[in-house]
């Protein structure tokens, strides 16, 4: 059954990006909590509405899947503000990008120094796993290349699941030769930049360099001293410098492996998403269930900490203000 928007009750506001905002909802009559993203469409942008339900259609199509974040419905507002409102599962972690920079916030820098990590291999094996195994029902099933891997597009509940969504730039592969350049995404696979054929590789390109973030707390390809002037910058050097690559002092040889061959800069040299799925690096882990459930049982506790530390904090600017 579709969910009505006049039965949500909204909750509070969990993030935004480029294109929208996304909020915490309740659905009222069976008590269920939603995320609700709210995306405002420029006043008669006829293409971008199309392109947008378009979209929506094939979000709609798929099935349920333990790796990727289930669909609800979605509507197009023609009152007032022309906006699209999609309805999705609320996963009460997060994304990466989130759980990343609470990280940071916590143990700084000098848990990193000290050697401790919160993305640790166990962890970054599951989250391969789920990521690569939503990325192959996608395209196995519907022929569906995600194109937007990113820490903000991958997230997490506390019973232990990972999902990927927004596979709102991605298309039905029979289209995507012809297409376009869509998105100014930093995870852009060196192919895609040059506009060569584009596929399921690419996904691959953009997981690993997703874990080379997620271990080293910073985005590769510039950080320190050397932050690219721009983003054409940072494309040139997607492009002309050598992979990303971990450093086999601080990972095993399994993560470095892994993580190395998703990076590598020629498409039909890069492992495959098959490929990938049955590396040592994920299936050494596989049966560690229980211990990453457990994780992110304790990444729902640092997120709770914080939220409660931030609002204490704007309270005491508040105050300080009056
Ligand atoms: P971009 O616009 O560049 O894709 P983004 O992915 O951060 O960036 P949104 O997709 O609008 O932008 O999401 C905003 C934030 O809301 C995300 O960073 C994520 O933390 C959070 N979020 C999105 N969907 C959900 C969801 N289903 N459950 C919980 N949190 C979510
Ligand atoms: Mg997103």
């Amino acid at each position: 059954s579709t969910i009505q928007l006049q039965d949500l009750v909204q909750l509070g506001k969990i993030g935004s990006g480029n294109s929208g905002t996304v909020v915490k909802a309740l659905h009222v009559p069976d008590s269920k909590i939603v995320a609700k993203k709210v995306i405002a469409v420029e006043n008669n942008n006829q293409l971008v509405v199309n392109q947008l339900i378009r979209e929506l259609t094939i979000m709609k199509s798929v099935h349920p899947h333990e790796n990727i974040v289930s669909f609800y419905g979605a509507t197009y507002t023609h009152s007032g503000n022309n906006e699209i409102v999609i309805l999705m599962e609320y996963m009460n972690c997060g994304s990466l990008d989130k759980i990343l920079s609470v990280y940071k916030r916590f143990c700084g820098r000098n848990a990193t120094a000290r050697g401790e990590r919160w993305f640790n291999e166990l962890v970054v094996s599951k989250i391969s796993y789920a990521v690569l195994n939503g990325l192959s029902y996608l395209y196995e099933k519907y022929k569906i290349i995600h194109r937007d891997i990113k820490p903000s597009n991958v997230l997490i509940n506390s019973k232990g699941q990972v999902k990927i969504c927004d596979f709102g730039v991605s298309k039905k592969l029979i289209n995507s030769i012809a297409d376009t350049f869509v998105g100014t995404s930093t995870y852009m696979s060196p192919e895609r930049i040059q506009g060569n054929v584009y596929s399921t590789k690419g996904d691959v390109w953009s997981l690993g360099l997703m874990i080379i973030e997620l271990v080293t707390g910073e985005f590769p390809l510039g950080g320190h001293n050397d932050t690219p002037n721009g983003i054409l910058d940072l494309l040139q050097r997607i492009v002309n410098e050598p992979s990303p690559r971990l450093s086999s002092d601080h990972f095993s040889r399994e993560m470095v492996n892994f993580v190395n061959t998703c990076c590598i800069k020629d498409e039909s040299q890069r492992s495959s998403i098959s490929e990938l799925l049955c590396h040592n690096f994920i299936t050494i882990y596989k049966p560690k269930e229980k211990e990453f459930r457990h994780w992110c049982k304790k990444v729902k506790f640092y997120l709770k900490e914080d939220k409660q530390i931030r609002r204490e904090d704007n309270e005491r600017a508040k105050l300080e203000k009056k």
